[in-house]
């Protein structure tokens, strides 16, 4: 498989780099036939060089492992690979740019299944503009991949509501059915 973190651990694309303490390119499985598409690194992600390590990250690999998965054997990563400054939403531009490099992470892995983490990485991979509420839980289709969008761990923990702990709880439940719904599709496979 192409050496994507090297070239991508070097990316200067764009001003985010110059702010940030590291590229975090992604971690985990590179031969899983799931990734997890986030938004960006944190702090706790800029400071470790780990995506999903701080809060949001707690709650998604707990989640995962309540249902027999562990976040280690996927790989995930971000829309935005270097952290913004005080965490703001990246814009059209940055999300552009580093678009080169999630493009290069999702082609030389591959997945059968794609797991959208929040409303930057649905628009992302839908190409077009939508909401949380529009998309979650939902599956497409769209170029060949099939992807599911399910709620930010981040948006669970601002509104700590039990409905939203259970949606979340519930959507994270159903990725081993949609594993074997993604490989049956034709067109969809590695
Ligand atoms: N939020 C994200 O979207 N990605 C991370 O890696 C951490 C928090």
């Amino acid at each position: 498989m192409f050496d994507f973190e090297e070239t991508i651990s070097n990316c200067h694309r764009c001003i985010l780099r110059q702010g940030c303490t590291r590229v975090v390119v992604g971690s985990g499985n590179k031969e899983s036939e799931i990734v997890f598409l986030g938004e960006a690194p944190g702090v706790e992600e800029d400071a470790q060089g780990i995506a999903f390590i701080g809060k949001s990250g707690k709650l998604l690999r707990n989640t995962l492992q309540q249902h027999g998965m562990k976040l280690e054997d996927f790989y995930v990563t971000n829309v935005i690979k270097c952290r913004p400054p005080n965490n703001r939403t990246p814009n059209k531009k940055e999300i552009a740019n580093c678009g080169f490099n999630t493009e290069l992470i999702l082609s030389s892995i591959n997945p059968y299944l794609i797991i959208a983490v929040g409303a930057t990485a649905a628009e992302y991979l839908l190409g077009t503009k939508i909401t949380g509420s529009q998309v979650n839980n939902k599956t497409f289709i769209k170029s060949g991949r099939y992807i599911y969008c399910i709620r930010h761990p981040a948006y669970i923990l601002r509104s700590r509501t039990e409905s939203n702990l259970a949606e979340f709880n519930n959507s994270i439940a159903k990725i081993p059915l949609l594993l074997i719904k993604a490989k049956s599709k034709q067109g969809v496979h590695k």
